[in-house]
């Protein structure tokens, strides 16, 4: 009864559409914040989930080993590994595709990765007009690996400081 009586005063006198207006009042004069971009862009996390990249060692050899981990924790089942022995008797991926229009960008495959290989850089202006264009493919993905090294790096170097 009285619960009735609140939601009918409060329903007389708009209540919730004050209050509303009320947040809209309160940052009507406080600073904008109005990025041209992109020309100007707003400061980003090192753990910023973008664009995947595969990454390699110093001397070129590729981090991955083919543990499928990676493929085994995405929730998209975006990721599609395949992998054989070679001669030295490591393991290494023949293939190594990830399908971005499954992608939901969690960030669990670089999580689950021992050895840092996968991983999401801060890469974020890239399109596709189909979804062929988002199927990345090892090459790929080793490519971003080598571009971004340096700044892939920088960022897992600030992670670790901060866990
Ligand atoms: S970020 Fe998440 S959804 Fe995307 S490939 Fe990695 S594990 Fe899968
Ligand atoms: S990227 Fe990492 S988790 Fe995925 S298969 Fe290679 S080593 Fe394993």
């Amino acid at each position: 009864m009285m619960k009735n009586a609140i939601y009918a005063i409060k329903s007389l006198f708009l209540i919730e559409l004050w209050k509303g207006l009320a947040v809209t009042g309160k940052h009507l004069f406080q600073r904008k914040i109005t990025v041209q971009y992109p020309e100007e862009k707003t400061p980003m996390s090192f753990r910023f989930r973008g664009l995947h990249a595969l990454r390699r060692y110093p001397n070129g050899e590729e981090r991955c080993i083919a543990c499928k981990l990676c493929e085994a924790v995405c929730p998209a089942l975006a990721i599609k590994i395949d992998s054989e022995a070679r001669e030295d008797g490591s393991r290494r991926t023949t293939r190594y595709d990830i399908d971005l229009t499954k992608c939901i960008y969690c960030g669990f495959c670089e999580e689950a990765c021992p050895v840092d290989a996968i991983v999401e850089t801060r890469e974020f202006e890239y399109f596709g007009e189909s979804q062929a264009d988002l199927y990345y493919t090892k090459d790929m993905l080793l490519a971003i690996g080598d571009r971004m090294e340096e700044s892939i790096a920088s960022d897992r170097k600030q992670d670790a400081a901060y866990r």
